[in-house]
């Protein structure tokens, strides 16, 4: 057996920031919130990559929502096209490297499986914006850092 998990890949933790910004989604007081959180936090011992989760990158209200499409970095307005953000159902995973968020495509990609695997080994109903269709297929994947989990 190898000694050390660090022979095998790096471990990482999820910073402070990061724990808060994903515990926010938990405002839902839906089960299905606390089945997301629970496996991102799980994940970080699972990952090949360190992510982050930014600000607003966990609950959104209507008004954080509209910003971000005013940005032109979402395509829901946050009132006629909600946001899974919104209801606590969404979180965005963004890669960590050298230090900082990287919104990179290929980083975002490679973080996108392995979470995916994950999920589907724990049999979880993740939905990838690096794959919207879950077909395999990565040319609808226009929002790879966005995960949502079904609801119940
Ligand atoms: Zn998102």
């Amino acid at each position: 057996m190898y000694k050390n998990m660090e022979d095998v890949m790096l471990e990482y933790k999820l910073g402070n920031k990061t724990s808060k910004n994903l515990k926010s989604i938990l405002v839902s007081g839906k089960e299905v919130s606390r089945i997301l959180v629970k496996a991102v936090k799980d994940f970080i011992d699972y990952t090949p990559m360190d992510f982050c989760i930014i600000e607003n990158g966990g609950f959104r209200t209507t008004e954080m929502q509209r910003l971000l499409f005013d940005k032109g970095v979402s395509k829901c307005d946050g009132i006629n096209n909600k946001s899974y953000h919104q209801t606590g159902l969404a979180v965005d995973l963004v890669p960590w490297i050298n230090n900082r968020p990287s919104w990179n495509r290929e980083n975002c990609l490679f973080l996108a499986g392995a979470f995916l695997s994950y999920c589907k080994r724990m049999k979880i109903p993740i939905t990838s914006g690096a794959d919207w269709n879950g077909d395999g297929n990565l040319k609808d994947g226009w929002d790879p850092c966005h995960f949502q989990i079904k609801d119940i």
